[in-house]
């Protein structure tokens, strides 16, 4: 082995080391540390024992309105819409923002795949462009470009002259809980007469400027799955400021039912896809925490951001004028061969950490679909790492 070999290892030692004697001692166990577990701390089991005790299961129940009404406070929304997970909610955005089957939705390539997946659940195509590396999320240098290149702008649309496609939508994420540039982006959405739906999935309270990540589109969607910032089992929110999309939402996920006291008429080939009360509670007690919950999540980060200072590796921070609600704390280690022997060791620690998701373009399913020049997220999906971040 060389010196500089022998020198790179050692730091990859040292530095799986240096994380791990962290990570237990933050969780004070010895036991297996998971990446991102629920807490429970509140009145969930109340709330629970009260749907039960009412028999107010289903998706009629109090705890739906209220959930949502508390969403639509905390994020400054007008109106939001209680859905059974991030996905269908996303899938119904895209609908309600006037996606059609045939469409195309712009989105980035480094994400979850459930943001490609509600594009193609719409009926649409997902073209991939690339990230920012300093926030993760889409970069409205890379999607403007894009758009001048590729599409142009007619009187009926914005289209792709290559596949002769609408570009209807663009679907940027907030990875991890760090804002995009979202102000850039729904400015070039506007010009290029695109609607902009954004996920929001991964960043409840996260914030550019005063006004909450989600709400700088026509519509952004919440996720509450087991391992997001707060939980609901599962659930998702729409929310938007336009009361039209949003009542044509909650129609939607409502099997388009025609108000009536007693007929069945349906106007739509809608979903059911509305969130019942038992999850509704849960939410509502979830919110309860969650300021606690990010006060902890900016304590934890600060903690990885002082280590990461004293290791010299990259800790993705919050970019000026923004704020982050640091759900998953991640770090950029310096290669695919540093990425992979820190992961083994972690893991086999006993200290759950994960790389970043596979790029859309690249897994099977969407190699058909058009990207363009992912060099950030490319670098990106290689080097960058998640660290325990519950918040107990
Ligand atoms: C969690 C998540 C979703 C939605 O997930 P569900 O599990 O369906 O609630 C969508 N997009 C991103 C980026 C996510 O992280």
């Amino acid at each position: 082995m060389n010196e500089t070999l022998r020198a790179m290892t050692t730091t990859t030692e040292q530095l799986t080391r240096a994380v791990i004697e962290h990570v237990r001692g933050l969780y004070a166990t010895e036991d297996f540390i998971p990446l991102h577990r629920p807490v429970f701390g509140g009145e969930e089991k109340a709330m629970l024992a009260e749907c039960i005790d009412t028999s107010f299961v289903s998706s009629v129940g109090k705890r739906v309105d209220e959930f949502e009404a508390r969403m639509a406070e905390f994020t400054g929304a007008r109106h939001a819409v209680a859905v059974v997970n991030g996905t269908c909610a996303l899938q119904v955005a895209l609908r309600v923002a006037g996606v059609e089957p045939g469409d195309e939705v712009i989105t980035q390539a480094l994400t979850f795949v459930a943001t490609a997946n509600s594009i193609a659940h719409a009926g649409a195509s997902p073209v991939f462009v690339d990230v920012d590396r300093e926030t993760l999320g889409m970069s409205p240098d890379a999607l403007e470009a894009f758009l001048e290149s590729e599409a142009e702008r007619r009187d009926d649309g914005c289209f792709n002259r290559g596949t002769g496609k609408r570009i209807a939508a663009c679907m940027p994420m907030h990875t991890f809980g760090h804002p995009c540039r979202i102000e850039e982006i729904a400015r070039i959405c506007a010009d290029w007469g695109i609607e902009l739906v954004e996920d929001a999935a991964e960043s409840l309270g996260s914030y550019r400027g005063e006004r909450h990540t989600g709400t700088f589109g026509h519509l952004g969607v919440f996720s509450f799955n087991g391992n997001k910032i707060i939980t609901t089992g599962g659930g998702g929110m729409i929310v938007t400021d336009d009361e039209a999309l949003a009542r044509h939402a909650k129609h939607l996920t409502t099997t388009a039912k025609v108000p009536h006291a007693y007929e069945f008429v349906h106007d739509e080939i809608a979903y059911n896809f509305r969130m019942p009360n038992l999850n509704a509670a849960l939410g509502c007690a979830q919110m309860e925490q969650l300021p606690g919950f990010l006060a902890a999540k900016r304590e934890i980060a600060e903690g990885y951001r002082r280590l990461c200072e004293e290791l010299g590796i990259v800790f993705i921070s919050e970019q000026a004028g923004t704020r982050a609600s640091y759900w998953l704390n991640a770090i950029v280690l310096d290669s695919r061969d540093a990425r992979d022997a820190f992961l083994k060791a972690t893991n086999d620690a006993g200290v759950m950490t994960r790389p970043i998701w596979r790029l859309m373009s690249e897994l099977e399913l969407y190699t058909d679909c058009q990207s363009e020049g992912l060099t950030i997220s490319k670098w990106l999906e290689e080097r960058v790492v998640c660290l325990p971040s519950s918040v107990a």
